[in-house]
């Protein structure tokens, strides 16, 4: 692991140590304030013998969102630092309780156990929810990104945006038929909000100085899925029946299934807002059509 300093403003540094997923480092003398953590314990160890052999101390995290590769390390690192975690209210429910995950992908019941894994289900963490500010790294801005999850937060040091999941790398949106957000609406208007920052990190793929490619990328690809949907729906079909016409590769596991099911619901639910499709029964079948 590295950590790469990329940008200073006051008394702060930012930096990264990229990997899977991108960490955001906050220096204020030698303490480091983390911005998310990785999925599991043997790379919350490999954080900590980083941090320790650049002879920096762990002080605080920040989780951006309850998604397991963001947090699954933080039970690890909290046990063995003792440090301060923070994350969105609205998150850190998921959070504390991350069997909530595969079950909500699972339409709320007891998920086949199957789902119960490492990528669904992290360790639980105990954060205290924030809103506005982290105690004692004030001048950092808490920007909400909502969209990937409901509350999924990001931090900014003057015009330098850790952004999280809000979009994905241009690289990485071409492996993904359905890119996943819960939030079609709420993910447009966080572009709308990222476009004004200087410089960006995502937690997947390369930071940009140039964050309306990336944006516009994201766009055309919300744009095109859209368009098959509707392409798709030249007569009435269940939600799994769009979702086998859209999905061109075959799906092998039944977490992959069900986040692509389950953004698909989020695709379909904008076109309902939109007007361009509607919904019925019939023989008890709940069926999209388009209007
Ligand atoms: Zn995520």
């Amino acid at each position: 692991m590295e950590i790469q300093m990329i940008a200073e403003h006051k008394d702060y540094k930012a930096g990264l140590i990229p990997g899977p997923t991108n960490l955001g480092l906050i220096l204020k003398d030698n303490k480091v304030l983390l911005i998310d953590t990785g999925l599991d314990r043997s790379y919350g160890k490999k954080i900590l013998k980083t941090l320790t052999d650049a002879q920096l101390t762990l002080d605080t995290i920040f989780i951006t969102h309850a998604h397991a590769d963001h947090f699954g390390a933080g039970a690890y690192l909290k046990e063995a630092t003792n440090c301060n975690v923070y994350a969105p209210a609205g998150e850190e429910n998921i959070i504390r309780e991350p069997s909530y995950e595969p079950m909500y992908l699972y339409g709320g019941a007891q998920p086949i156990p199957q789902l119960q894994n490492r990528f669904l289900q992290a360790p639980p963490l105990k954060a205290v929810p924030i809103k506005d500010k982290i105690p004692n790294w004030e001048e950092l801005d808490l920007v909400p990104l909502p969209g990937h999850t409901p509350f999924q937060t990001g931090i900014a040091l003057a015009d330098t945006l850790y952004s999280a999941d809000a979009f994905f790398d241009p690289e990485i949106l071409e492996k993904h038929t359905l890119p996943y957000f819960v939030n079609i609406n709420s993910t447009f208007n966080t572009f709308k909000g990222i476009v004004k920052y200087e410089y960006v990190i995502p937690s997947h793929g390369q930071p940009t100085r140039d964050i309306n490619n990336p944006i516009k990328a994201n766009t055309d690809k919300l744009e095109t899925i859209f368009s098959e949907i509707l392409l798709v729906l030249d007569k009435p079909l269940t939600t799994d029946t769009i979702l086998s016409k859209l999905i061109k590769e075959p799906i092998n596991t039944a977490t992959q299934f069900f986040l692509l099911r389950s953004a698909l619901q989020a695709y379909l639910t904008y076109l309902y807002q939109e007007e361009k499709i509607s919904w019925h029964f019939k023989d008890n079948l709940f069926l999209w059509e388009r209007i």
